[in-house]
């Protein structure tokens, strides 16, 4: 490998430039020319790649976002817009190819690398952490520490006119920020797309809880939950429990944004540097990960196929620690 390019793809997510930082940083510390895609496959197909130095990546660490910005490219499906998009690397010579970015980027990925051999490895960027292979993702604790602070300000106001909010937070597919910041605010109970939602049980402990003059404040939702997200939650409790004064809060794309954490730094960092690595060792088709604190190098397809599970330990926890 002489010439590696690199592109954020997908959704963004806080910590993507600490990676892409990384990424340069260590492809020219080991000699190789470094070329950055902007706006993700669609920036390879209408060739708008440029050559990275070292200052390109000055002063990014801890911003949100992405330099390279990010964007969802719809020719890149079909085989003649790969072919078109790998032209560009080609007539470069570059010959290795870093993708930060979640599930769909890393199939784009997949793809490339099996018509056209060009080495790939993928960098979770996603908040969700619905990659399999990886106990952390780029994004994911600063998304849940936005969440977390977002929820505690709701408890504030909800708390003070005895209100019940129904709070939505991201993950379509995934429950994992809303099981987080559910069990860190304290949470009544957390609706997530992994488990089935029993709405019965919700109103049996909420009008339980009432009758005992305990005060609720805090319902988590996914917005993928089987319920169909926080809306439709409030409708049930509004009527089913009309005592209730019921509110909702969708929180939406503030927790794409903001500064990385330094969790999120620290992992985007390491994770970077050791995509340079493997890259260096002959690896493709894989992505970087970190399982209990040791690097890993799991399959792309292996990554978006396997869905963790979520353990059921948790949400009984929830249960006990809100009665
Ligand atoms: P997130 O999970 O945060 O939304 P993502 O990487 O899954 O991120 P997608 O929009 O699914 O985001 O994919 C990003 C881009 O990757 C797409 O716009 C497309 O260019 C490419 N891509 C996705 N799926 C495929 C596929 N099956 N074949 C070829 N390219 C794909």
């Amino acid at each position: 490998v002489n010439k590696i390019a690199i592109l954020t793809s997908g959704g963004d997510s806080p910590g993507m430039n600490a990676a892409l930082r990384a990424v340069v940083r260590t492809g020219l510390y080991f000699g190789l020319e470094v070329y950055g895609i902007m706006r993700g496959y669609s920036g390879m197909m209408e060739d708008d790649i440029f050559q990275m130095d070292s200052r390109s990546v000055a002063n990014i660490i801890q911003r949100g976002g992405t330099i390279l910005k990010s964007a969802r490219c719809k020719e890149f499906y079909t085989a003649e817009g790969r072919a078109k998009a790998y032209a560009n690397l080609k007539k470069r010579d570059i010959d290795g190819l870093v993708v930060i970015g979640g599930d769909g980027s890393f199939t784009g990925a997949m793809k490339l690398q099996a018509e056209f051999g060009i080495p790939v490895i993928g960098l979770p960027g996603t908040i969700d952490k619905d990659l399999y292979g990886t106990d952390f993702t780029i994004g994911f604790d600063t998304a849940v520490n936005t969440a977390v602070e977002a929820i505690d300000k709701i408890r504030d106001t909800a708390d003070a006119h005895d209100r019940l909010f129904i709070v939505e937070v991201m993950g379509r597919h995934a429950g994992y920020i809303a099981l987080h910041s559910g069990i860190a605010t304290g949470a009544e109970t957390i609706l997530i797309p992994e488990a089935s939602t029993n709405m019965d049980d919700v109103i049996a402990s909420l009008s339980e809880k009432e009758k005992r003059k305990k005060l609720v404040n805090i319902i988590v939702v996914a917005e993928g939950d089987a319920f169909g997200g926080a809306n439709e939650v409030a409708k049930v409790i509004k009527e089913r429990l009309p005592k209730f004064d019921t509110k909702v809060s969708i929180l939406g794309h503030i927790q794409r944004g903001g500064s990385p954490t330094c969790s999120d730094r620290l992992i985007a960092s390491r994770m970077g540097y050791h995509a340079i690595e493997a890259l260096l060792a002959g690896k493709s088709n894989v992505m970087v990960g970190i399982i209990n604190n040791e690097m890993s190098y799991t399959p792309l397809e292996i990554a978006i196929r396997e869905k963790d599970i979520i353990d059921e330990d948790w949400l009984r926890i929830v249960k006990i620690l809100a009665s």
